[in-house]
């Protein structure tokens, strides 16, 4: 069995990938967030939410943001 170098996921976990160092599709993930302009999302997200505020009248808005399977939920 494979694990990953730096945080020992194995390899019979559905979907995952190693880099030529042996470093896990979810550890490259994780370090691509260092790229990210995080302003600029923050923008977007503000233009997304304008678009959709006020849509049902007064009152308020609420957005959910939801991800994981039937078995984890963040
Ligand atoms: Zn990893």
């Amino acid at each position: 069995m494979k694990y990953c170098k730096r945080c020992v996921m194995p390899d019979t976990r559905p979907g995952i990938l190693f880099n030529e160092e042996g470093i896990c599709s979810a550890c490259q993930s994780y370090d691509r967030r260092k790229q990210i302009n995080w302003k600029k999302r923050e923008t977007e997200f503000e233009e997304i939410c304008n678009k959709y505020r006020g849509m049902n009248g007064e009152g308020y808005d609420c957005a959910i943001a939801v991800s994981g399977g039937k078995d984890s939920h963040y």
